[in-house]
């Protein structure tokens, strides 16, 4: 049987997309494809980039976009820098200090390294800071707020203690950064620290740099709290492009800039100040790992935070290359990484930077050995992601029109490490990207990257057979405003988890010297991420028809629903009980004087919410899916170029349709209804945000609102599932 099998031809592979012979064209161009990737250059190029602190504004960030536009030139690309203009501040004085009960100024430096050797290129190095602190002089009482989430607000007050008019110390972690600043406002905070415990990233995980990768005693993270979840990008031009004679807000007028001042601060900066810290020991879950028993305050320890910014109109650089398609050139298949670091920027953002070249340059060959493909490609290269998405935000507002018309899909790498495969994005794309995850070797293990996901996903419990599940994506990086703000179908792909860039992230020690010793040695998973993105850019941009397809999406869409519903009736349940208990008078048998127990007023009870209009949205979905996959695979041979037109478009449309003009309540930027960064969770996605949202935040007229408009939003998908099944249906 085995034999009688063998002696037959194989099967053809089919690849989404791809009629039979258009799929084996595809795979034998991908052999060359591989075949030309050099690891050289992608060392050489990370070793160069790598040289001088190139954040935006900087002369060597310049240098870098005209570098790169140089060897995209050079590769047969049609490539322009284009340049905007937003607001970034910068410090001009930054100090913090004790001042009682002991005296102690914070060095908030990073010290030169000998193992590493751009740690001592001081010149345009940004000191530690966190970009869109506003400017502020203000002394107040400590009080410690684990990572200031609103939770813990809950369980400060539990203990009686209030941060109005004190100022905050947060430890990194559990939240993107820029939320900590805006719950301590919220809570009438007047400054906040934001420091990194070793707990989340220091010698609790691994040795600390240069023995280990991990972060060392005076490493400390840079970063914007820039107020994303409203809106990301220039804050003075929300919703327009900062171009040189754009209208703008005034700075007192842009609600994302935070509403206090705000530090990050090293372990080192921060422990004199814990250890000056009275009042209740700090709950377990409160606690990091320095040696030292974790107090709340508020008090006896003082600080004074003094924080001034230089604020100007600063040019972006965006490096846009072009590639144009031939029968479906008006078709745009758009591939970004960015190019500015915060310092020297060797993993974030160089180490995704340099693969995408290099597939650049193998993809130009092709297309100057005679390949032509069916859609435009345009590489996008961007300027100040690390301010808070301005190069892509502001590219993607300028030219929303053309986008929301031309746009098939954006691809986005940010940093890449060893490890294992991560996808994540708009799940009408989930069978394609593993697909070509599926195609692509893990350089250490010898199977499919794809195999070696599934295999860590099986270890941790998920059992995952057939196509692996995409996660949905928040925020981050600058997939943000291709996905949320213009409803194009989106990716995200890179490798990680066995390196060390988390420990040096936004430090000057997220070197060259770092990323050889202890994220990528051999560039083995960056010419994996090559191949991975150089699969995804030229079949997107070769397949006869758009590789959309519709399980994925309806099986997470029935996930996220199933979980709102599960959610409701978990806080209904827990908020009678716990009310229950308070008219018990539970607290005050467990109060003590070192644990100061307040009861907390009780909550308002959650109501029944009506799921019926999501549940049958669901229900036609389903249908149309089924519909769609009969008709697909009961076609014979490819559409002719009218109908393969036809059904683009509407396949295009299908992420485009799950916007709202309206956008979310109270922050209209983000018009996506499946996907959007959390309001307070930042990078963190919420699905279904404006239901989740409200449920979250016990706005139960708002979850009654929100539940049928997302409904609608399903609806209008499906009709476009209904619609292309109508092409295929008429196609002969
Ligand atoms: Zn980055």
């Amino acid at each position: 049987m085995v034999a009688a099998l063998s002696a037959q031809s194989p099967a053809p592979r089919a690849l989404a997309g791809f009629s039979d012979s258009g799929a084996a064209a595809q795979l034998a161009r991908e052999k060359t494809f591989d075949a030309s990737l050099q690891r050289g250059n992608l060392q050489q190029w990370l070793k160069r980039l790598s040289a001088k602190p190139h954040h935006l504004g900087s002369p060597a960030g310049k240098e870098v976009a005209e570098f790169v536009a140089a060897r995209f030139q050079s590769w047969g690309y049609q490539v322009e820098i284009e340049t905007f203009y937003p607001l970034f501040p910068t410090p001009k004085l930054r100090k913090l200090e004790m001042t009682s009960p002991d005296k102690f100024v914070a060095k908030l430096e990073e010290p030169v390294l000998e193992e590493d050797s751009t740690s001592g290129v001081r010149q345009d190095q940004l000191p530690v800071y966190n970009a869109y602190s506003v400017d502020g002089n203000v002394t107040g009482q400590l009080v410690y707020v684990n990572y200031g989430l609103p939770g813990d607000y809950d369980a400060l007050a539990e203990r009686g203690i209030d941060v109005k008019g004190k100022i905050v110390i947060a430890r990194y972690g559990n939240s993107w950064r820029g939320i900590k600043p805006k719950v301590a406002a919220e809570h009438g905070a007047i400054g906040c620290l934001i420091y990194s415990d070793p707990h989340e990233d220091g010698y609790f995980v691994g040795d600390a740099y240069p023995k280990g990768g991990f972060r060392s005693a005076s490493g400390a993270q840079r970063g914007s709290v820039l107020d994303m979840p409203l809106y990301p990008g220039d804050p003075l031009t929300p919703g327009i492009g900062a171009t040189k004679d754009a209208p703008r807000l005034t700075k007192e007028k842009a609600e994302s800039i935070t509403k206090i001042p705000v530090l990050p601060i090293s372990y080192e900066d921060a422990m004199p100040l814990l250890k000056a810290l009275g009042g209740p020991v700090a709950p377990r879950g409160f606690r990091g790992a320095l040696p030292l028993t974790y107090h709340l305050g508020p008090g006896p320890a003082t600080v004074h935070l003094q924080l001034e910014f230089d604020w100007k109109l600063t040019p972006a650089y965006d490096v846009i290359a072009r590639l144009p398609g031939g029968e479906l050139g008006d078709e745009w298949v758009i591939r970004g990484n960015h190019h500015d670091g915060w310092v020297f920027g060797a993993s974030d953002p160089l180490s995704g930077l340099v693969p995408m070249m290099e597939e650049a340059r193998a993809v130009g060959e092709l297309a100057k050995a005679g390949w032509k493909p069916k859609r435009s490609i345009i590489y996008t290269v961007w300027d100040g992601e690390e301010p808070m998405l301005l190069g892509s935000t502001e590219w993607a507002e300028t030219h929303a029109a053309e986008l929301r018309k031309h746009a098939v899909a954006y691809v986005n790498s940010d940093d890449n490490g060893r490890g294992f495969v991560e996808l994540a994005g708009s799940h009408t794309l989930e069978h394609f990207i593993n697909e070509a995850a599926g195609d692509v070797n893990d350089p250490e293990k010898n199977v499919s990257a794809q195999a070696r996901r599934r295999a860590i996903g099986t270890v941790m419990g998920r059992k995952e057979k057939g196509d692996l599940a995409l996660g949905a994506l928040g925020s981050g990086s600058d997939f943000t405003p291709f996905l949320q703000h213009l409803g194009i179908a989106t990716l995200s792909i890179g490798f990680g988890g066995e390196d060390a860039s988390g420990g040096v992230y936004h430090s000057i020690y997220d070197s060259y010297d770092h990323f050889v010793k202890f994220d990528d040695p051999d560039f083995q998973y960056a010419v994996a991420l090559a191949q991975l993105g150089g699969r995804a850019t030229m079949r997107l941009a070769e397949a006869d028809t758009l590789p959309v397809r519709f399980d994925g999406f309806v099986r997470a869409v029935k996930g996220y629903v199933d979980e709102l519903t599960k959610l409701a009736d978990k806080m209904r349940a827990d908020t009678a009980e716990s009310n229950q208990l308070l008219a018990d008078h539970v607290r005050e048998l467990v109060s003590d004087p070192h644990d100061r127990y307040v009861a907390p007023a009780p909550k308002d009870p959650v109501p029944f919410l009506s799921f019926a209009p999501l549940q049958n949205a669901i229900a036609e979905l389903e249908r149309s899916s089924t519909a769609f996959n009969e008709k697909e695979k009961a076609l014979r041979g490819p559409l002719p170029l009218e109908s393969r037109k036809a059904l683009d478009q509407i396949l295009m449309n299908t992420e485009r349709v799950l916007l709202r003009e309206e956008g979310l309540p109270r922050r209209p930027w983000f018009r996506h209804q499946i996907y959007a960064p959390g309001f307070y969770t930042g990078y963190g996605v919420k699905t279904i945000p404006g239901v989740r949202e409200a449920i979250e935040e016990r706005r139960w007229s708002e979850a009654e609102q929100q539940i049928p408009i997302a409904a609608a939003v399903l609806k209008a998908f499906a009709g476009q599932i209904d619609a292309a099944t109508k092409v295929l249906g008429a196609a002969k």
